[in-house]
């Protein structure tokens, strides 16, 4: 089987752009075998487009424009320059209250936009150890369009927590995941995932690539990521 073209996406949450990651050599611009995308801060999107990045929203309202003070829309992003967005990331599921249903309507109002939505799922810690993972991932998923075609698998337990989940547990859900789409997708894993794990989490059969947050802000082992990721094409 050929394998999906690895997509390794940097997500800086609310943090400022790394110095350099304009220069010509930058890791965070597309790699000819391997797709790179990068989710800055909203206010840092335009220098990134500007840059030639292929840059994404951190999140985007599915409404197109409105009375919604802070929010900017799926439409606004696309005007903006970008390709992408995070929909549903569990920091968004936390802090802003997301439910499974808003975010199956940001991935539809995305795709209608003409961006590619990256769905973000994942169990908490209890959940895991209540033995709910399937059940969690497959409620969520069971929120998305049918047209979605890049999921991240993301651990609440692993994201910023510098413990990721082995090889083999990500794999599971990702192959379970597999067995819920109808249509192709890639499926990408976040959550702690760095120069040392990032071979063999990338090499896993159903990990179509990484969602990176707290080493993407480091420039260099973002680049090693991406190297690692290059051999494995
Ligand atoms: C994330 O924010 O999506 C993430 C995976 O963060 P970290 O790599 O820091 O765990």
């Amino acid at each position: 089987m050929t394998r999906r073209t690895l997509l390794i996406a940097a997500n800086w949450k609310m943090n400022p752009a790394p110095a350099g990651f304009d220069a010509a050599d930058s890791p965070f611009r597309k790699d000819g075998d391997i797709d790179v995308f990068v989710f800055p801060a909203s206010l840092d999107i335009a220098k990134c487009v500007s840059a030639g990045i292929i840059t994404g929203g951190q999140c985007g309202r599915r409404e197109s424009s409105g009375a919604f003070t802070g929010d900017v829309s799926m439409t606004m992003l696309k005007a903006a320059g970008c390709a992408s967005v995070l929909c549903g990331h569990s920091e968004r599921r936390k802090f802003h209250g997301e439910t499974d249903q808003a975010v199956g309507e940001q991935v539809k109002a995305a795709i209608d936009a003409g961006l590619t939505p990256i769905a973000c799922v994942g169990e908490t810690l209890s959940e895991r150890e209540e033995g709910k993972t399937f059940d969690v991932v497959k409620k969520q998923i069971s929120s998305l369009p049918p047209e979605i075609s890049i999921i991240a698998y993301e651990p609440v337990w692993a994201i910023g927590t510098g413990k990721s989940a082995t090889a083999a547990q990500a794999q599971e859900v990702h192959a379970y995941i597999r067995t819920l789409l109808k249509n192709p997708c890639r499926i990408i894993y976040g959550g702690s995932l760095n120069v040392a794990n990032a071979k063999e989490l990338l090499s896993q059969p159903d990990i179509d690539g990484g969602l990176i947050g707290g080493a993407s802000l480091k420039i260099e082992e973002f680049h090693s990521i991406v190297n690692t990721a290059r051999t494995l094409k």
